[in-house]
């Protein structure tokens, strides 16, 4: 079949199951709103979980920064693209984080299939929950590494997993937080069984820094884990883009060595780095962005129980109402825009088959009025 064929049959495919994927231009703006078109929303669909990337003084910082250094790195952080802001923000991370070094990168996609790329070889294992994150399936797909999966947060499938395999190295990956379900990893036991089996373990908490435990620190620090490699990203919770590394001065100056996305990719711009400094500071001096949030999850879950609305177990900002079906699911998600919510309908293969769902996230920039008014058009929508 030739790639035009091809093409055409994909499309055609995804269109007729209800998986075609399009993007709309929306225009963010403060408490939660969004416009598109001439049209203004209520958005429960961002992982800007503190509204951050409204604060003004993030906006500030990236501003000031921008005057000062220019808009862009202008070069790897191997060449001149690495700046004393940049610097800064790792030496800042690796403090709050308590880790020895901190390595940025221009994306958590990019860290993600960094790490894997640089400490994978043929010999090694890599073991992973099966809802991990695309950017590292692909990678622990793609590398030499023997790659193996356990259910979803099972403890039994992953002592399996480690009892089956012989590498000397196995790496064993899985997340804080589960960005489509919301649930949260037992990091705890997944760490003593790692350490049991002398096993290394990476922990990708995209969802959860920021937003959980003392001063934001994350998923691993409120369950007490120290894991040998720790993936933060900056566009969630902290309002910003860019991700860190964190491990050993030891991993970190092998990735410095190794790691392709670090080595050939433009350094995120140091104005960047100047409004996740900004970003930083919030999170951790001002706690009263995680209770508006927890206030506002607590609320809508009481609410949809109220109101017989199905939910999951997630305590966390992302709340997922599982439908099943992609039409209906996106049937769904049509009826609640009419009603001017904002909610992306999220089908396979994000998704188990099966499973399509609303993927409704909670922000500390909603008020209680958004979210009774949210509860009362789902109980219609449904
Ligand atoms: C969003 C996400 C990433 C990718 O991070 P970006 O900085 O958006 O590229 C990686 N892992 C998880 C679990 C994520 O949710």
């Amino acid at each position: 079949m030739s790639w035009q064929q091809r093409i055409e049959q994909v499309l055609h495919q995804r269109q007729q199951q209800g998986l075609l994927r399009r993007r709309s231009a929306v225009t963010l703006s403060p408490q939660a709103r969004l416009t598109h078109g001439d049209q203004l929303f209520t958005h429960f669909s961002s992982n800007d979980y503190l509204g951050l990337s409204q604060h003004p003084a993030v906006i500030e910082a990236w501003c000031s920064g921008a005057r000062k250094w220019g808009t862009g790195a202008g070069a790897s952080g191997h060449v001149t693209g690495y700046s004393p802001s940049h610097e800064q923000l790792e030496q800042t991370l690796a403090q709050w984080l308590d880790f020895p070094r901190a390595l940025l990168f221009s994306s958590g996609f990019a860290a993600n299939q960094a790490l894997v790329f640089a400490l994978a070889e043929s010999s090694d294992t890599l073991i992973a929950d099966k809802l991990m994150h695309a950017s590292l399936q692909e990678a622990a797909a793609l590398s030499p590494a023997r790659y193996r999966r356990f259910p979803h947060n099972s403890l039994t499938g992953l002592v399996r997993q480690l009892a089956a395999t012989e590498s000397e190295n196995r790496l064993v990956i899985t997340e804080g937080v589960f960005s489509m379900d919301g649930d949260q990893a037992p990091l705890a036991a997944i760490s003593e069984h790692c350490r049991a089996h002398q096993a290394w373990l990476m922990v990708d908490d995209a969802h959860g820094i920021g937003v959980i435990g003392e001063e934001g620190r994350g998923s691993c620090a409120q369950q007490q884990v120290k894991p040998d490699i720790l993936v933060v990203t900056f566009g969630k919770a902290l309002g910003v883009s860019g991700a860190a590394v964190l491990c050993s001065a030891e991993v970190a100056e092998y990735l410095e060595q190794q790691a392709r996305h670090l080595i050939y990719s433009t350094a995120l711009p140091a104005a960047q780095a100047d409004a996740v400094l900004a970003s930083i500071a919030i999170v951790r001096q001002q706690p009263e962005y995680r209770q508006r949030l927890s206030g506002n999850i607590t609320l809508f879950r009481q609410q949809c129980l109220h109101h017989g609305i199905a939910l999951t177990d997630s305590q966390t900002a992302i709340q997922p109402v599982i439908i099943g079906d992609n039409h209906q699911a996106l049937a769904v998600a049509d009826k609640l825009k009419s009603a001017g919510h904002w909610i992306q309908a999220i089908r396979p293969p994000t998704v188990p088959p099966g499973s399509a769902r609303l993927r409704i996230t909670l922000s500390a920039a909603h008020s209680e009025r958004q979210i009774a008014e949210l509860v009362e058009a789902l109980r219609h929508a449904l």
